[in-house]
């Protein structure tokens, strides 16, 4: 393959590492609202090859967003933002340092499964891979919930994204086919399995929500401004029985914390409904937690709300929702056993014809690759 590791450094790497993306299957925008979330490993994953230097360089490439050849580089002790997808690695490294753990330069190559900007999280199994090798090379003494805290502070305090801390454990920590159920405050997880009997599909819909950073922080803000209003140190704080009181708060607040109070209440119930694999109920929190979502929370666009439609029109399929952020991104769907494969190609089929959109199946994954 062109631009391997050994074409562009003229030697093999010494570690290798990977991290994957992950899909959130509900809890959406709780966790910087110190909530409740249950993301999900998916088998896309981003894989780094790292060999160190002797000296402080830093010489790095990615096969996603590199021209063939091109090598970015900076120098340790000297990060500066504003470099591209090379504030990821400045960011690890600066965040590292600061943390007063030594390194020297190296060599890093960048590959990922994982689609950007489509609400997969590939910035976050972006910074784990990258966090993973460097542990690995230089020895850091650091666990695995240290090391997704520490990728959470790379985006928030280098790259400028203020993200909550779902998306670095979730790339951490979480497998495939085993909800991560996190509670972000407290910070305690549980491994909740799939049941058997469900089939999990992912469909990108090709919108990247490349411009959505703006919007992230007026969510935030707003979320932010209401607890405040309502005399809570977080929406968290809240529960169904004070929304009448936040529903007297200035449009858009009050639906702002309608979403946060009941998408936690059906984060709690999701899992209830797992346990005791009640498939139907999964799905009318999918739908339900979609809706509040389209409605209340205002993070969907047409297209989004196109493949959840046709979902709903779906007999194999229990419930359907957008997961991640939101303004574009991927749907998450749950559907009868055996036929996860036939409902995504039928979904994505009807979906790419109607909106002119290019989707992409993620999981189940196509047996090609
Ligand atoms: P998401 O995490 O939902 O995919 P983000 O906007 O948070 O979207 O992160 C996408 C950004 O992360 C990309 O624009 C790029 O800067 C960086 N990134 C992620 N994966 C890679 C990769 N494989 N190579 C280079 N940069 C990457
Ligand atoms: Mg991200």
């Amino acid at each position: 393959m062109a631009s391997s590791f050994q074409e562009l450094f003229g030697h093999p790497p010494e570690v290798v590492a990977h991290a994957p993306g992950r899909v959130n299957l509900i809890g959406e925008h709780t966790d910087y609202n110190g909530g409740f979330v249950l993301p999900m490993a998916i088998p896309q994953q981003t894989h780094v090859e790292l060999r160190r230097r002797t000296d402080r360089r830093v010489r790095a490439f990615s096969a996603n967003k590199s021209q063939p050849g091109e090598i970015l580089e900076f120098e340790l002790g000297q990060e500066s933002v504003g470099k591209s997808w090379l504030d990821y690695v400045q960011g690890v490294t600066q965040v590292l340092q600061r943390q007063g753990h030594t390194l020297s330069g190296f060599e890093l190559r960048v590959q990922s499964e994982v689609p950007l900007g489509s609400g997969l999280s590939s910035s976050a199994s972006l910074d784990v891979a990258i966090l993973r090798a460097l542990r690995q090379a230089f020895s850091l003494p650091v666990d695995d919930v240290q090391l997704a805290l520490l990728g959470q502070k790379v985006e928030v305090d280098f790259v400028g994204a203020p993200v909550g801390v779902m998306d670095p454990m979730a790339a951490s920590i979480a497998s495939e086919g085993v909800a991560l159920f996190l509670d972000t405050r407290e910070m305690r997880f549980e491994r909740v399995p799939l049941p058997a009997g469900l089939d999990p599909i992912v469909i990108n819909s090709g919108v990247a929500h490349n411009h959505a950073a703006g919007d992230y922080r007026v969510r935030r803000a707003e979320c932010e401004r209401a607890a405040e209003l309502l005399g809570v140190p977080q929406l968290r704080d809240l529960s169904e029985a004070d929304l009448p009181r936040a529903e007297k708060l200035p449009e858009p607040l009050g639906r702002r914390v309608r979403h946060i109070v009941t998408e936690n209440a059906r984060v709690l119930a999701t899992v209830e409904a797992l346990r005791s694999a009640d498939l139907p109920k999964l799905g009318t929190l999918f739908y339900a937690s979609h809706d509040s979502q389209r409605l209340d929370y205002e993070v969907s666009v047409p297209e989004i709300d196109l493949l959840v439609g046709l979902a709903r029109e779906d007999a194999d399929v229990y419930g359907a929702r957008l997961t991640g952020g939101g303004f574009g991104g991927s749907v998450v769907m749950m559907a009868r056993a055996g036929t996860g494969a036939a409902v995504a190609a039928r979904i994505a089929r009807r979906y790419a014809e109607r909106s002119g959109q290019q989707p992409a199946i993620l999981v189940p994954q196509s047996i090609e690759h």
